[in-house]
């Protein structure tokens, strides 16, 4: 194959991903296009890129799934390629056979792999068929599954063949769930991925998710770059991602990353792709699948090899040589990749898409950051909620994991609801440091996780975060630097001796004001002394002086009025009770006497209404399914009750705090 010039990449794609290929392309001094959808318009990804081509508004169908859109747009730029970035269309044969139709150089594999990696069926039959180990399954419809239903080998996995993302997998634990569970799934499945077609899997207890990096370019060479271990997962969706496996022998890695090459060798596939097993206590592993894209967690394996993932692909898009042999690679130190979402992990992970009103990144030695953002945003509810990844790398993988925390201590995203106190919690949990881990780490250590993190809040004085709230709303226009020189500004000085109610998360504290001046305050809180002395002003960010130790602290408004305070590694929402604002409840259940009331807990759709009025329900029970995110929300009554009123129809959009059903106990 002859080597072919890019000069201009389009990125089809959105979010740090986007942000990410445009990187490299810089690098490379190759021009870049980004497309956006009408809500993205301001988005980082179009504001770094060369040029920023329309997408128009509507559903993703309109937008980043759009081929013929994003053909055009690529021909109209006088693009030479293609990146699709991972999820929306990097996966998809026929975007690929697009590019390709209209000279276009697609980076990644050709249509052929896409489609025979892309259905989870054919991959099991093609490993099968080459000898590779993937653990029992039954193909079949849902009729002909449900006719071996008391033959299963309980508990089973229901999949979806084109699912990704975690999405549409249902566990079984007995014959008697098997039927509901099979016609979700497969209603997912036609839904979420076009096509309904589902299967089944052993379920294997306690495993280790283990993948390999593999690079391959068009004159037969194939190499890995070692494996990623990415057993933390809420929902079959990874949360920390690291490198080296901190399971695998010497031999047992050998052997995976051989298995992952051979299986690329015999589909002679091309590009970057990530082979995926899963790991059993006996180390024994058994192909998952295969994602012949870039993955999320890609930049564990360039923190440890020094490659640049993004540059590779691109140089074997062209048709050149691979810039590496597999002798040539080495592996340095420990990796570790932790997501940042917006998402509340107190409540079953649920998205969180809100004002985001202060960003700060921490500037560490062995800290990588790739992110959707770099300042106040607004998380859209359009799309996925990461909002980035931090990645530390450090000599071992007790390094790592300082330096981890680290960051997460200093990385500052005031908004709604993050991760990062749930990160902060898994880093410092004694299972996760001994390595004591599987893919069901998570919802095994929900209570334990949660607990910690309210222990860290608890040992944070909440009297400090109020002292910090009073000096900044006091000094609001001189630390933002506005209108430092208007007089009536100053009258907030001589106030003095007030008792001020102040709440931090929700909890009143009395604050007896002593003294208040541009940079410090003086108070008394539950009859112990408080100064705050500032001893550094940078907009948002201050260094503060309490009682003697420094701090940074972070402080922003919010969208109701409030502030969040960032202190000791955590967020404190905080505001003066004399101004009252009304309080948020975010459950979605009202309880009145003898009445529940069933809110949305979130902006979606309505896609299943299971009861009717007068219908006797149990705790338990679903009452009605919320789509949002790409996520089926199951509405459960949480006790035994008769439906009052159903005021909600299937197909309807709701709010969060639309009313959606009524019930009398
Ligand atoms: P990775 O495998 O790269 O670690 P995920 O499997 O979590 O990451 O998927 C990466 C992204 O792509 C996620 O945002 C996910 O929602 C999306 N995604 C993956 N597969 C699909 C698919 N078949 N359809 C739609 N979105 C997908
Ligand atoms: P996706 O395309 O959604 O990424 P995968 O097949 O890669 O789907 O599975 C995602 C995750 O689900 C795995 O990382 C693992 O945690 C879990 N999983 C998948 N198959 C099995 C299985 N047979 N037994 C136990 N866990 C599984
Ligand atoms: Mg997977």
């Amino acid at each position: 194959m002859p080597s072919k010039k890019i000069h201009k990449i389009l990125v089809a794609n959105r979010g740090e991903i986007a942000v990410r290929i445009i990187g490299t392309l810089r690098k490379l001094s190759i021009a870049s296009v980004a497309v956006y959808a009408d809500n993205d318009a301001d988005s980082l990804h179009c504001r770094i890129a060369d040029e920023a081509r329309p997408l128009g508004g509507g559903s993703l169908k309109d937008t980043y799934l759009n081929i013929q859109k994003i053909i055009d747009s690529a021909l109209d730029a006088g693009a030479d390629a293609i990146h699709p970035g991972y999820g929306f269309l990097s996966e998809n044969a026929e975007f690929a056979e697009a590019c390709r139709a209209n000279n276009l150089i697609f980076i990644g594999p050709d249509a052929e792999s896409m489609r025979l990696m892309g259905d989870k069926i054919r991959a099991r039959q093609f490993a099968i068929d080459n000898d590779i180990p993937v653990v029992w399954g039954l193909v079949g419809s849902v009729e002909e599954i449900e006719a071996q239903a008391a033959a299963l080998p309980y508990p089973v996995l229901i999949k979806a063949s084109a699912g990704g993302g975690g999405k549409g997998m249902h566990i079984v634990e007995d014959a008697a769930q098997l039927h509901l569970s099979l016609e979700q799934a497969s209603r997912e499945a036609e839904k979420y991925f076009g096509n309904g077609q589902i299967f089944i899997e052993q379920y294997i207890r306690n495993p280790r998710h283990i993948e390999v990096q593999i690079l391959a370019d068009h004159h037969g060479n194939v190499i890995h770059l070692f494996e990623r271990e990415c057993s933390v997962q809420r929902r079959y969706q990874k949360v920390i991602e690291e490198s080296p496996s901190p399971t695998l022998t010497e031999e047992r890695r050998q052997t995976i990353c051989e298995t992952a090459v051979a299986i690329c060798k015999s589909m002679n596939y091309k590009n970057a792709g990530t082979v995926e097993f899963i790991l059993d206590e006996n180390q024994n592993f058994y192909f998952l699948e295969m994602n012949t894209r870039i993955q999320v967690e890609h930049p564990v394996t360039e923190q440890r090899t020094g490659i640049d993932i993004v540059e590779e692909q691109i140089r074997i898009a062209r048709g050149k040589v691979m810039g590496y042999t597999q002798d040539s690679i080495t592996a340095n130190g420990h990796a570790i990749e932790c997501r940042i979402y917006a998402e509340d992990p107190e409540n079953n992970f649920m998205p969180a898409p809100a004002e985001l009103t202060l960003y700060h990144e921490p500037n560490m030695r062995g800290v990588r950051i790739d992110s959707s953002i770099n300042g106040p945003t607004t998380i859209s509810d359009s799309y996925d909620p990461m909002i980035s990844k931090l990645i530390c790398h450090g000599k071992t993988r007790e390094s790592a994991i300082e330096i981890t925390k680290n960051a997460l201590k200093n990385y500052i995203v005031q908004t709604r609801k993050t991760n990062i106190p749930y990160l902060q919690s898994i880093i410092d949990n004694e299972d996760f440091l001994n390595n004591r881990i599987d893919t069901s780490y998570c919802e095994k250590h929900q209570k334990e996780l949660v607990t910690s993190m309210h222990q860290m809040r608890d040992e944070v004085k909440k009297e400090d975060a109020a002292a910090l709230f009073l000096f900044y709303d006091f000094n609001k226009l001189y630390l933002e630097n506005k209108n430092i020189d208007n007089v009536w500004e100053e009258i907030g000085y001589w106030r003095f001796n007030m008792n001020i109610i102040v709440e931090v998360d929700g909890k009143p504290y009395t604050v007896n004001v002593e003294k208040i001046r541009r940079k410090s305050l003086n108070c008394i809180i539950n009859g112990q002394d408080y100064e705050v002395l500032l001893s550094q002003n940078g907009g948002g960010i201050n260094k503060v002086i309490i009682n003697g130790t420094a701090e940074s602290v972070f402080v922003s408004e919010t969208s109701d009025n409030n502030y969040c305070v960032h202190l000791k590694g955590l967020d404190f929402i905080c505001r003066r009770n004399d101004e009252l604002n009304y309080t948020k409840d975010y459950s979605n259940i009202d309880v009145k006497n003898n009445d529940m009331t069933y809110f949305s807990p979130m902006p979606g759709k309505v896609i299943k209404v299971n009861v009717k009025e007068g219908d006797v329900v149990k705790e338990g029970d679903v009452l009605c399914v919320v789509e949002a995110m790409k996520m089926e929300n199951n509405i459960k009554a949480m006790t035994s009750a008769q439906v009052a009123k159903v005021l909600v129809n299937e197909g309807d959009k709701v709010d969060v705090k639309t009313i959606l059903i009524e019930l009398v106990l």
